[in-house]
Parts: C-alpha cells; structure tokens; sequence
C-alpha cells in the first residue's frame, strides 16, 4: 500500500452548523457538501484546502462512534484518511503485516467513496481511514 495523498481529516464536532461557520468565517473556506452518512450515524461538511479535504462529523444519535468520542475526549482530530487506489487491496496488504482492521471489507463512506477504518491500537494510536474513489470498476 502507498498512499498518494491525504484525502481528508475527519473532526469530531459537537454542532455542524457552529463548526461550518468557524472554517467559514476564520479560514475563508466554503462547505461544499453537508451530507448524512446512515452507515456510521453521522452529518458531515467538507472543505477543500488543496487534495484534501477537511471532514467535519457531527454525530446524528447521542449513542453513535461520533457522540462517544466527544464524550470521552472532546471535539477534535478524529481520523487521518489516505487516498488509496484500491481499499481492498491495502486492507489485504496491511492485514498481512499485522495491522487489525476495524473494517475487514470496504463500506460505503460519504461522497461515494469506498472506506475501512485501522484500529489506532495497531496504528500507533491514530484512527486511519483507507479511502478511494466512486469510479471503483478497473
Ligand atoms: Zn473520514
């Protein structure tokens, strides 16, 4: 697995609307697309700054991934997500180096793309998202 970019970097907010006039009104940035993602319980704005994306999740149920995580560590850096060609492949390639996937197949993520998560306690504590692209046929 080689990366070509970081994709985006998910942030754990407690409001969406609060959150995107903050990137807004501070950074001279534009939310492009608020989207609900059913699979993992969450709203989410993105930015672009450059290839890269800024994610904001805002969790839509007080029991989701996104809501505990708040809870127990407050807003913030959520996870880091590499651009990779091909999902299935890199989570073939880091399981055979011994990398614990949350995700052992790629799911559907926001914006069309295909994602599985690395468990941060085989990443040395970072909560990695594997991502590519919608046009997902070769
Ligand atoms: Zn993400």
């Amino acid at each position: 697995m080689k990366p070509s970019h970081i994709e985006h970097i998910g942030l754990a907010v407690r409001n969406l609307e609060e959150s995107i006039r903050y990137w807004e009104q501070v950074f001279g940035l534009k939310c492009y697309r608020i989207e609900e993602v059913a699979d993992q319980q969450v709203r989410t704005a993105f930015f672009k700054i450059g290839d890269t994306k800024i994610e904001l999740l805002e969790s839509m149920d007080a029991d989701g991934p996104i809501a505990r995580f708040i809870e127990k560590k407050g807003e913030g850096v959520h996870h880091i997500a590499f651009a990779v060609g091909n999902v299935e492949e890199a989570l073939q390639s880091v399981q055979d180096k011994n990398i614990v996937p949350i995700d052992t197949k790629p799911r559907p993520g926001a914006e069309g793309m295909q994602i599985a998560f690395l468990h941060p306690k085989s990443t040395h504590g970072v909560l990695t998202e594997l991502c590519s692209g919608s046009t997902n046929e070769k």
